[in-house]
């Protein structure tokens, strides 16, 4: 049996970034860029205005004000999305809409509400600062700059600069595709749900959205019989996948072959049962560097394993660096006793109170109930050499979800 770091190292040493490929900017969001992108180009690409108003030379409103404005020739109109045709010469301005090029000649831009128009010449009410409304190009982005790295994960902000930039393609990481193989004589789909000794294969279902939260795409191969030539066929047919995982059949029960059938079809173990709870039948093993989970079977198990070990192994294969979930330290609003020598996961519901997190069970903590990680939105973490934790003490817990950052009125208005 070995320690839930080390298998957790045993892992990740074990998987690698899968190789990039070329999507279209908005299919890239939520994945990591694969590239360095430098600017092929200045953003914004020339100078422009920033206001609706008139662009000047700025010594030509030396001395104007309310009482004393200056009068310019009005030369042109210059609307957003048109090129200047003329340059601004002393005594002269052209009108010009925001987002528009400055028009040569002018350095600064008087915006409308301090002017006013009379036929083709303007009044102009303020003095203006060389510069004054004028976004210059380059001013966000220059030419050459390094503006993502590879590694960046893709946000909202970073598909708008990529469109600024140009491009519509990007290179990003390939998402895993991960089989899922329920195993187990009990087993039927959602369909079969009232049949007389048989209970509803959920774990595939559970896994599978596991699997898509942190952006790999599921494979259903199905549910294996407890026999190994079913096994078998189906460990085969899961083998054209980049990850594996199998769920139930690796304790020690009479009917648990899973590990004997990863072996036979040249799955070698590299572990078998982890230091923890829920969790310890949990077997890892590989084929030609391919990772294969053999995860426990009881719904809440096959969760929390996942959590643990595949869900990293995911992201590290999606390229992401940032593979773990946030872990706040809460305090215990109660006694939790446990086994030395094991690691335990616990589900639990944090909530902020006061400057920092309380933390409570979900009650009963069976691996079968499943109720415990609807209720949850953390697990907490005790370690091995623990066996008692006080009401009061702080705990880690693993944040699952931002659920307990929500909430339903705007308290950023509340000043
Ligand atoms: P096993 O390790 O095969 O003895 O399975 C442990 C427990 O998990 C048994 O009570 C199974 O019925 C249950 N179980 C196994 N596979 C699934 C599954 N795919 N969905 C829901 N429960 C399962
Ligand atoms: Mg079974």
């Amino acid at each position: 049996m070995i320690t839930v770091k080390e298998a957790l190292e045993h892992i990740l040493g074990s998987v690698s970034p899968l190789g990039l490929e070329r999507v279209d900017i908005l299919s890239a969001l939520g994945r990591i860029v694969g590239e360095d992108i430098h600017a092929p180009r200045d953003i914004p690409p020339r100078d422009n205005s920033a206001m609706d108003g008139y662009a000047l030379k700025s010594e030509d409103t030396t001395g104007a004000g309310a009482e004393s404005p200056v009068v310019l020739n009005v030369i042109e109109d210059i609307p957003a999305g048109y090129t200047p045709q003329k340059a601004v010469g002393s005594g002269e301005a052209a009108r010009i809409m925001t987002g528009a090029p400055v028009p040569e000649g002018a350095d600064a831009v008087v915006m409308v509400e301090e002017t006013r128009s009379d036929g083709n010449s303007v009044r102009i009410y303020a003095e203006a600062a060389k510069g004054q409304n004028i976004r210059y190009a380059g001013e966000d982005v220059r030419e050459g700059d390094l503006v993502m790295r590879a590694g960046t994960l893709l946000r909202p902000a970073e598909t708008g600069m990529l469109s600024a930039l140009g491009r519509s393609f990007v290179k990003v990481y390939q998402r895993p595709l991960v089989a899922l193989i329920a195993t187990g004589d009990e087993l039927v789909d959602i369909d079969g749900a009232a049949s007389p000794g048989k209970i509803v294969n959920s774990n595939n279902y559970s896994l599978a959205a596991q699997v898509m939260e942190c952006g790999g795409i599921p494979l259903q191969i199905g549910i294996a019989k407890d026999n190994k030539d079913d096994l078998a066929e189906k460990f085969r047919d899961a083998l054209r996948a980049d990850i594996i995982v199998s769920s139930a059949g690796v304790s020690v029960g009479d009917y648990d072959f899973v590990k004997d059938v990863m072996e036979d079809i040249g799955i070698g173990i590299e572990f078998w049962q982890v230091a923890e709870r829920p969790g310890k039948p949990m077997t890892f093993g590989a084929r030609e560097g391919k990772p294969v989970f053999g995860l426990p079977g009881n719904p809440v198990s096959s969760m929390i394993t996942f959590e643990q070990y595949v869900r990293p192994a995911i992201l590290k294969m999606t390229g992401y660096e940032n593979i773990f979930r946030r872990t706040i330290r809460a305090k215990l609003t109660e006694d939790i006793k446990k086994k030395r020598g094991l690691r335990y996961f616990i589900r639990g519901r944090i909530k902020s109170q006061g400057r920092g997190f309380v933390v409570e069970t979900t009650g009963e903590q069976g691996s079968g109930i499943l109720k415990s990680m609807v209720l949850a939105n953390g697990i907490i973490v005790i370690p091995e050499n623990v066996d008692f934790v006080k009401a009061g003490n702080e705990v880690m817990v693993q944040i699952l979800d931002n659920s307990q950052d929500f909430t339903k009125d705007p308290e950023y208005l509340s000043d």
